[in-house]
């Protein structure tokens, strides 16, 4: 594995290294301000440091590319008031659709400040990406992350920022798709749902073509991103398991916890890591969870985590088209209670 990963490693700054040269050869893309943002962005961005960042894929997808889905849930889907499956995937059906499993949202590879803020779908270049929903492009070329368009350095490489035509919460929604080979969306394009704004590439900061998906809410910026997986619909007949594994106290979370399910049907195991640290990831406002594994079959789960040499476990139901969800407590164990149904200011208080 050590010899694996720096493999990797080299992999990805030679990598690195061949986008720049390659950079130069690429047409010139559709770069302009973003609809809504101020030229003050421009002349004094809040350019994040580079650091946070990783857009690389670590390892080639564990599960074969010949392996069938079913189709997904119509969008937009939610089963329970809390979720919000709004968006189909950017990759269409006949392609490997779903995030590269050992690299998802809130993941880290490379060091503990450099955490996922997406994820990745590895699909050959040349791939049509699609639209995730209805909206605007705000976003089409170079430059995303640093803010400088024409930049031909940037870490996301062309990519292009779609602002929904829906919300969340009275909040702007946003998707991202990042490392495209060609841009098609043109600044202030209305798209809907599918429509193809680019295709697969490996442009900016990446080991090979792939999309990087990511969903902002309320700001289009590398700060606001939230887990894509609970916000694209599962496969037919398949959900999605969120959680939140958390200290002695409760109160804060324990990063980069390996989760296993081991199904009982299927006999096939899934794996998952709680968030890694750093601030640029967030929990979704309901399940404020620090883990995500989407895309699975619905049916009965063992969940075990390794605290301290000490494995804990507990079983899961997983729900056609809903979000199952779980909580650990250090020194008290599982429980699958949901949290508390927001309370509604509006309401007359008894
Ligand atoms: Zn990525």
């Amino acid at each position: 594995m050590k010899l694996k990963n720096l493999f990797i490693v080299i992999l990805f700054f030679a990598s690195l290294t061949a986008c720049a040269q390659k950079t130069t050869a690429q047409p010139t893309p559709v770069v302009a301000q973003a609809a809504g943002q101020s030229d003050a962005n421009f002349d004094a961005p809040h350019i994040p440091s580079p650091a946070p960042f990783q857009f690389s894929l670590p390892t080639p997808g564990a599960e074969p590319i010949s392996a069938w889905r079913p189709p997904l849930y119509p969008v937009p889907w939610a089963m329970s008031p809390y979720d919000h499956f709004y968006f189909v995937r950017p990759i269409a059906a006949d392609q490997v659709n779903w995030p590269i499993p050992d690299y998802r949202y809130g993941g880290i590879f490379f060091g503990p400040n450099i955490i996922h803020t997406g994820i990745d779908i590895p699909t050959p270049e040349g791939t049509p990406i699609m639209a995730a929903g209805p909206g605007t492009i705000v976003w089409a070329g170079w430059g995303l992350f640093t803010e400088s368009p024409k930049n031909q350095e940037d870490p996301y490489g062309m990519a292009v920022v779609i602002r929904h035509d829906f919300g969340y919460k009275g909040q702007q929604l946003y998707t991202i798709y990042a490392h495209m080979s060609k841009v098609f969306a043109i600044l202030n394009q209305h798209v809907e749902t599918s429509e193809v704004i680019g295709l697969v590439g490996d442009t900016g900061a990446t080991t090979g073509p792939h999309v990087h998906f990511e969903v902002r809410i309320a700001d289009n910026s590398f700060f606001h991103t939230y887990n894509p997986e609970l916000w694209i619909a599962p496969p037919q007949g398949w959900g999605v398991l969120a959680g939140r594994i958390m200290d002695e106290k409760g109160e804060g979370t324990l990063q980069q916890v390996e989760v296993t399910l081991r199904s009982t049907k299927v006999k096939k195991t899934y794996l998952v890591k709680t968030y890694g640290g750093g601030g640029a990831i967030n929990p979704d406002p309901y399940y404020n969870e620090n883990m995500v594994l989407g895309d699975l079959p619905a049916g009965i789960y063992k969940v075990t985590i390794t605290i301290e040499k000490k494995l804990e476990q507990t079983w899961v139901e997983i729900f056609p088209g809903q979000t199952s969800y779980i909580t650990f407590i250090k020194g008290e164990g599982f429980e699958s209670i949901r949290p508390p149904a927001p309370i509604l200011e509006s309401l007359p208080t008894p």
